[in-house]
């Protein structure tokens, strides 16, 4: 007896299901190639699992993804034979949503706030997308190793719920079939289907077949009426993208492929493209994005994807974590060693001097990508500096040999700058210093109004010294191990002594020799409060202002120490 079990999907998941079908209508599309590249993964996860344990493989055939449609049943169905899923697999990963960035995706949403088709794109609905095109789905599947009983048949029209049942399955893998909506019948053709598994899935490493039109297409138009048992034939190019040499690669394809890595439905920035050839060889592949991620933007530390490790081409894992810094988890790519051990574990690879050395040369790739955008592609860059300038910031704090390199790349908003705009990079700023001006001179505050508006700049401003606004969060830490650039110290407007020349140095004293009754009676009033009261050149208009001592942590840090809890 078979028992059919219906059971409720996540609440999480009928809102992404809701915000899907609805946002993703005009690029309905996607669903293909999310698909597939699940089916993809898969394959990958078998072929790891197999190096353990060979048996996996055996009898079932190769790796492969199938794709097909039957234009009377108006079905398009996906076949892979990778891994497969067991019951509580498929509960756990298509009745509900694992990812805590998708919960914190939507909870930021609130009630009324829609969210548009790129944002959704860039945090990659994956599975869910099917329902885009697909009023019922069907999962067919069976873990690998497992005997031809232990598979499951999961169906949902994706409102509410979903049915599980038990199912007998001969082959292991997963197939998922989509009932497409009416008005959908576009992708029940060929030809369409054909074009998009070459769009989006070219590159994928394993064969994707289709059935085979024997010249059908021009016979009677009835291509989909196919034998029973079909002839096959590979659709997609099914060679790793990053094996090819460069100068055969279009910037499309590198294109296509940086968006089946990303879940990005935007085109990459630039990328990088190595092979490094010697006593250990290696490939990198790299990219930047032109926008901030989904996890980015939700300030997300767990959810780093999108650097793909494989070892001769066998995927390994994700593991940005273990090849590249934290500051430079924008970063999305391949990377592709020969020599480390199949079988390496997570724990193996944190203290891999094999894996150190590839680490150096991704962050030595990135930053050499990131100076050349900056000095080839001045539009690309302002708008990479935009999405992840505060993320590079990290890097002053977290890669002290790269300092100098990420300090080039940064930009701030500056007195002499584009109002709120982040565009004078340092360089810029020393290229104008004054005449005898030996400093770098900064604000800090929590905005960029309130670090404008400082009283402290009066000085600077009648001196045309520029000063550098610092209003994010991060600028603070930042500033700590950004003691000097190009030989010149950083400094708070607020600490030490302002640039003078003889003449206003005679009449401050002179000043201050008038003022010291006053003086005197100010700091008997204040008493404890302060350390000292002065006659200062650094106020024009304003009466009076708070300076701190050279050794003195700036309010705005303090501030943000105390709400710390330090
Ligand atoms: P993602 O691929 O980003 O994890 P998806 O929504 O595309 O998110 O898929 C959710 C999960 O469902 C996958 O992580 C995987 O565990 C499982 N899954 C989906 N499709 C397949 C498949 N063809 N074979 C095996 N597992 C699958
Ligand atoms: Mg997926």
């Amino acid at each position: 007896t078979t028992t059919t079990e219906t059971r409720k999907f996540e609440a999480e998941v009928a809102q992404v299901l809701h915000l899907v079908t609805h946002s993703l209508y005009s690029h309905k599309e996607i669903f293909l190639r999310e698909l597939i590249s699940n089916a993809s993964d898969a394959c990958d996860k078998l072929r790891f699992e197999a190096i353990a344990d060979p048996s996996l493989l055996s009898g079932e055939g190769e790796l492969r993804i199938d794709v097909s449609w039957d234009k009377e049943a108006r079905t398009i169905t996906i076949a892979d034979t990778g891994i497969g899923m067991g019951r509580d697999e498929v509960v756990a990963n298509i009745g509900s949503i694992a990812s805590s960035g998708t919960r914190r995706f939507l909870e930021s949403l609130g009630s009324e706030q829609r969210a548009d088709a790129r944002l959704i794109g860039q945090f990659g609905v994956g599975f869910y997308s099917a329902f885009v095109v697909a009023d019922r789905v069907t999962v067919l599947t069976r873990r690998a190793g497992e005997p031809a009983g232990a598979g499951v048949k999961w169906e949902s029209d994706g409102r509410g719920e979903y049915t599980l049942e038990p199912a007998t399955l001969d082959q292991r893998g997963t197939t998922v079939s989509l009932h497409l909506k009416d008005g959908e019948d576009e992708f029940l053709d060929g030809w369409k289907l054909r074009a998009l598994v070459r769009k989006y899935s070219d590159h994928v490493a394993f064969p994707i077949r289709m059935p085979k039109e024997a010249g059908s297409a021009q016979e009677d138009g009835d291509e989909a009426k196919a034998d029973d048992a079909p002839e096959w034939e590979t659709a997609n190019d099914a060679s790793a993208l990053w094996t090819r040499p460069k100068s055969e690669i279009s910037d499309e394809e590198y294109q296509n492929f940086y968006k089946s890595l990303g879940h990005d439905f935007n085109d990459a920035a630039t990328w990088s493209h190595n092979r490094v050839e010697g006593s250990q060889s290696f490939t990198t592949l790299l990219y930047l994005p032109s926008q901030p991620p989904f996890d980015l933007m939700m300030g997300g530390r767990d959810e780093r994807k999108g650097l793909k490790l494989y070892i001769r081409r066998v995927f390994i894992m994700d593991a940005a974590e273990e090849l590249l810094p934290h500051y430079l988890r924008f970063v999305r790519g391949v990377v592709d060693a020969d020599d480390l051990p199949l079988n390496v574990s997570r724990e193996i690879l944190q203290h891999n001097r094999q894996l150190e050395r590839i680490r150096g040369a991704c962050v030595k790739r990135v930053l050499d990508l990131v100076e050349k955008l900056s000095r080839d592609e001045p539009e690309k860059f302002a708008a990479f500096i935009r999405a992840f300038g505060n993320t590079l910031k990290e890097g002053i704090v977290e890669d002290h040999a790269n300092r100098e390199r990420i300090a080039k790349l940064l930009r701030f908003a500056s007195t002499k700058g584009e109002g709120e705009a982040q565009t004078v990079s340092l360089d810029d700023y020393v290229g104008r210093m004054a005449e005898g001006q030996d400093a770098i001179w900064y604000v800090t505050a929590d905005g960029y109004r309130a670090a404008a508006g400082s009283p402290q700049l009066e000085a600077f401003r009648a001196r045309g010294i520029e000063v550098l606004l610092m209003s994010d969060r991060i600028d603070e830490w930042m500033l700590g191990p950004l003691r000097e650039y190009a030989g010149k110290p950083l400094r708070h407007v607020a600490k030490g002594e302002l640039p003078l020349d003889e003449a206003e140095k005679a009449k401050q004293a002179e000043a201050a020799q008038a003022a010291a009754p006053l003086l005197e009676r100010i700091k008997g009033l204040l008493g404890e409060r302060v350390e000292d009261v002065r006659v200062s050149a650094r106020l024009t208009d304003s009466p009076a202002c708070l300076a701190l001592a050279e050794y003195e942590m700036a309010p705005h840090l303090a501030r943000l120490l105390r709400e710390a809890g330090q």
